[in-house]
């Protein structure tokens, strides 16, 4: 299979913490009948299971040697939400602030890209009618060849006080600095705060979710209408 060959619509979402990415990309896919994958999981699966091993998720070393064995399955159906690492359902605790404060030191080691890298290759190859992928380096690493490209963005004001009402134990001022943190950190590995040639920015800062929802399957509709080059 050359890169970047796949059989349905390949949908790619990018965006910093808190922009909507993973409600808005998961009811679009529902939308269209389309798969659904949060790559974001995958990363915070694998911190979690560094944690289990009560290892340092700043330790490359003992990152990788995580990685040994490491199997995540996630919920494809939009409709469903679940994650799963060698079985276990992590859904609920890979959510939590402590693999939260951890997923960005894991995600930095170059051995965790490739190998999440391959697992979500395959996911969008075998999709079909279509996917729709959301994460930071999907538009830009994982699949530059997809079919739909798009940077979703919020001002930080707009993502910390969206973040915040899905936190109600955090305070507004602790929700905006572990925002501003964790996308400072990210930022480093891959850019996901400018689009890159060829992506669509979508600014929700103005919209409401179904908004912003309407506005990522109108894109999504765009294709087939027009030939894809
Ligand atoms: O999207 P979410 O906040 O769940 O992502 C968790 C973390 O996983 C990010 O902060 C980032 O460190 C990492 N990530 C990544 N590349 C992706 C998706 C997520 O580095 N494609």
């Amino acid at each position: 299979m050359t890169e970047g060959a796949h059989v349905g619509v390949i949908v790619a979402v990018d965006g910093p913490a808190g922009s909507g990415k993973s409600s808005v990309s998961r009811a679009a896919a529902a939308a269209r009948g389309f798969a659904f994958l949060d790559t974001g999981a995958a990363y915070r699966a694998l911190a979690w299971r560094v944690l289990e091993r009560g290892a340092d998720p700043e330790d490359a070393a003992a990152v990788e040697r995580a990685l040994d064995g490491f199997r995540v399955e996630s919920a494809e159906d939009p409709g469903e939400r679940w994650v799963r690492v060698d079985g276990v359902d992590v859904t609920e605790e890979i959510r939590t602030p402590r693999v939260t404060a951890a997923v960005s030191g894991i995600a930095r080691v170059a051995a965790v890209r490739r190998t999440l890298n391959e697992g979500f290759r395959a996911r969008l190859a075998a999709a079909e009618p279509g996917i729709v992928a959301e994460g930071r380096d999907i538009t830009t690493v994982v699949a530059p060849h997809a079919d739909v490209r798009v940077l979703l963005t919020a001002s930080p004001e707009v993502r910390a006080s969206r973040r915040a009402k899905e936190l109600p134990d955090e305070s507004h001022h602790e929700v905006a600095r572990s925002i501003a943190e964790r996308d400072a950190r990210d930022s480093r590995v891959v850019d996901f705060l400018e689009a890159a040639d060829g992506v669509t920015t979508l600014d929700s800062t103005d919209l409401d979710f179904e908004g912003t929802v309407a506005a990522l399957v109108a894109l999504v509709r765009q294709v087939g209408l027009e030939p894809v080059a």
